[in-house]
């Protein structure tokens, strides 16, 4: 057993991080994909990869950038994957015990939910504008810490989506805030009244946004596919569920951004000059010149 989380007061960001030496290869497994969207193979849900090994490890890992598998390494379980096989199934492996094996992967899914939204929850604990509304925040996060430790049969029968929804309300108080403040800050510096130009769901793929000023815009579920973010100040702009595969983020400036996650950046273009997110990290391939780039 590891150095896992095993109570509410505990939830940290690096608790919500992927960490594969604990956890049975369960995204390798659990999840259905396809070729077309950079993974090895189309796969059904409850199959194992064709490249899982027997110890769980990925058998190509070290050239997934060379095979082009942006899929794969764009993939982030929030932690789920260590929760599940050493909390939730007590370290039981389901190979040795394949009655469970199912539930376990129907339940890392469940988890995923849960731990994705545990991400967003922590993150808004760091931002000055949502302290007005902290008690809330807290209790929902702590809540929603709390399910994360149902028993297997109990977050199968959990109505996630309505947790989604409730969490969300409140994701969404925090956008406003954030938003709110950075555009005042805009109409400071620029003296001129905020010009309302692109906003939530927007489709964006391909689009040179190089010249559009995007701090504090609702960017919630846009498709930035391909799109031209390079050396854009993104400061206080909601970038939840957005898809920014090939984006191009170089030089950008995302250090204030809100509601990204590690798997948005590692789908991305991006360089040493890109500013991330205090809880996220630049992820390698920007730097390799072997990678998907
Ligand atoms: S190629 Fe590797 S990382 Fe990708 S799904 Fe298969 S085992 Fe997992």
């Amino acid at each position: 057993m590891s150095n896992l989380p095993n109570s509410l007061n505990d939830v940290s960001s690096d608790n919500l991080r992927a960490n594969c030496d604990e956890c049975f290869g369960l995204c390798c497994i659990a999840l259905s994909f396809s070729a077309s969207e950079g993974f090895p193979t189309d796969k059904k849900a409850g199959e194992p990869c064709i490249n899982l090994k027997s110890n769980y490890r990925c058998g190509i890992h070290e050239s997934l950038g060379k095979r082009g598998l942006k899929g794969c390494i764009a993939f982030e379980c929030f932690g789920a994957g260590q929760k599940v096989s050493q909390i939730s199934f007590d370290g039981q492996d389901w190979r040795k015990s394949p009655d469970s094996a199912n539930r376990m992967f129907k339940v890392f899914i469940i988890m995923m939910k849960l731990h994705e939204l545990l991400w967003y929850l922590t993150e808004t604990l760091t931002l000055p504008p949502a302290q007005s509304i902290l008690g809330e925040l807290r209790s929902k996060l702590e809540e929603t810490e709390r399910l994360t430790y149902l028993k297997p049969d109990s977050l199968l029968e959990l109505d996630v989506g309505a947790h989604q929804a409730s969490v969300n309300t409140l994701l969404l108080k925090v956008s406003e805030l954030v938003r709110y403040e950075a555009r005042n800050k805009q109409k400071v510096r620029s003296g001129q009244k905020t010009r309302k130009t692109i906003g939530r769901g927007a489709d964006l793929i391909g689009t040179d946004l190089r010249k559009m000023d995007l701090r504090g815009a609702n960017l919630r579920g846009a498709y930035l596919i391909a799109a031209d973010l390079s050396g854009v100040d993104l400061g206080g702009t909601d970038f939840i569920g957005a898809d920014f595969r090939d984006a191009n983020l170089r030089g950008a400036d995302l250090s204030k951004s809100i509601f990204l996650t590690q798997a948005q950046l590692n789908a991305a273009k991006g360089d040493s000059r890109t500013k991330v997110p205090p809880l996220l990290k630049q992820p390698a391939h920007w730097h390799s010149t072997n990678g998907i780039h």
